[in-house]
């Protein structure tokens, strides 16, 4: 296997493939480092066509000496073509929705969970910890359930209730937090120092961020082990944006995938927009933010991969969009109008950004272009509310008639 150490991302410096997240040296967050020079590529190809259905059958490219094994399968979310999202756009042949709502608990995070909780048991770990913005708390839950172990999850107060409630339902210790998200992580690293246990997104954050690199791979191999030309992300912490980089480009030097680093493009919130605003600036640095908007998931106000996420989407030639709380909701109901799928706030945020993209007429028709849809709309209900219009008749057919109402599309 390729794993080879923990490895600096601003001076270097190596560490051993411990719990541990910042540099010594210089307080650069760590990253895991491989050395892929002895995989064959066609025995590579093989070894995950004939894997597990999971994010497993990628573990060569994961901080793994062994495949893990868990319980709960996470990933193979299906690659939807979206013809009529495309239409819509102005005629885009190749737009693909990336549906993260088909994992254990519905949203992307069971990735970067998976990775962390296997890496954390494999360090001895006994309890699993997390500071959430919601999924992160369903995710971390569930696999802490299904594999036996204690959990605790910390999460902001003014959560969705879906989210609480999709959490506590797998029998967590659940901390509600009085402040924000960025009070809850740094609580979270406060007690991190003090209590031994494996925090999915704090000491054991350089693996849990592997997880996301799953969703280049996959994306990868459902086109045909082509790379897509474009992708549109949400970003919070920036996690998942940089990973999703790494992922490609790991590919693409591997010679596994046919094709080009894709043009880059982050999608935030205008109710919490510290990346975007950066990249529209033109800082190489993030002002923090207090969020305020309807995508909870979201709402890192601080986060902590922002530079390196401004890198990736300026020297891609992409962008980093930002949008309204109107739009997020018109975003939402638009995949759902076109596609059939159902997205929470983070996937109206993206398919929004997706929009304005089009809109600019930087979107070549036959380009593939594919869109991370990361969560479920059913968790963030709320969104949905006063979007549509509905009847109320009497049982009759005359009641009926006096209206028929016409189809809506989008
Ligand atoms: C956590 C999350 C993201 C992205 O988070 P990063 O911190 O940027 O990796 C995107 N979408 C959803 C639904 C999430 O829960
Ligand atoms: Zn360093």
């Amino acid at each position: 296997m390729a794993v080879d150490a923990l490895k600096c991302k601003e001076c270097g410096t190596k560490y051993p493939l411990e719990a541990l997240f910042v540099c010594d040296q210089c307080f650069g967050p760590l990253e895991v480092e491989y050395d892929f020079s002895n995989i064959d590529v066609e025995e590579a190809k093989r070894t995950i066509q004939t894997g597990p259905q999971s994010i497993w059958r990628y573990s060569e490219f994961l901080p793994f000496t062994e495949r893990p094994k868990s319980r709960l399968a996470t990933g193979l979310s299906p690659l939807i073509h979206a013809p009529r999202l495309g239409e819509y756009l102005g005629g885009l042949k190749n737009v693909y929705v990336k549906n993260e709502a088909s994992n254990p608990t519905h949203s992307f995070k069971d990735r970067v969970v998976s990775v962390a909780m296997a890496k954390a048991q494999e360090l001895g770990y006994e309890v699993i910890a997390c500071a959430s913005t919601g999924n992160l708390a369903n995710a971390v839950a569930a696999h802490a359930a299904a594999a036996g172990l204690d959990s605790y999850v910390f999460i902001p107060t003014d959560l969705e209730e879906q989210k609480i409630l999709a959490t506590g339902v797998y029998g967590t210790e659940l901390v509600g937090v009085k402040g924000n998200y960025d009070d809850v992580n740094r609580l979270c690293t406060e007690l991190s120092a003090e209590y031994d246990w494996a925090f999915v997104n704090i000491n054991m954050r350089p693996y849990y961020s592997e997880g996301s690199k799953t969703l280049a791979y996959e994306a990868i191999e459902q086109l045909g082990w082509k790379v897509p030309d474009r992708i549109v992300s949400p970003i919070a912490s920036g996690s998942l944006f940089t990973k999703l980089y790494k992922g490609f480009n790991e590919w693409i030097d591997l010679g596994l995938a046919e094709g080009t680093t894709p043009t880059f493009h982050g999608a935030q919130a205008t109710g919490c927009n510290p990346v975007a605003d950066a990249f529209e600036d033109g800082r190489d640095f993030c002002k923090p933010v207090k969020p305020d908007t309807i995508a909870k998931s979201l709402a890192i106000g601080n986060p902590a991969d922002g530079p390196y996420a401004l890198d990736v989407a300026r020297s891609t030639g992409g962008s980093i969009e930002q949008v309204t709380d109107d739009e997020i909701r018109y975003g939402i109901k638009l995949l759902a109008h076109t596609t059939g799928v159902f997205t929470e706030t983070a996937g109206g945020v993206t398919v929004a950004s997706l929009k304005k993209i089009a809109e600019r007429g930087e979107i070549d028709p036959d380009e593939t272009v594919v869109v991370y849809v990361t969560g479920e709309g059913l968790k963030t209900l709320d969104a949905a509310r006063g979007t549509f219009e509905k009847y109320e008749i009497e049982p009759t057919v005359d009641a009926f008639n006096e209206f028929v109402p016409t189809p809506v599309t989008a």
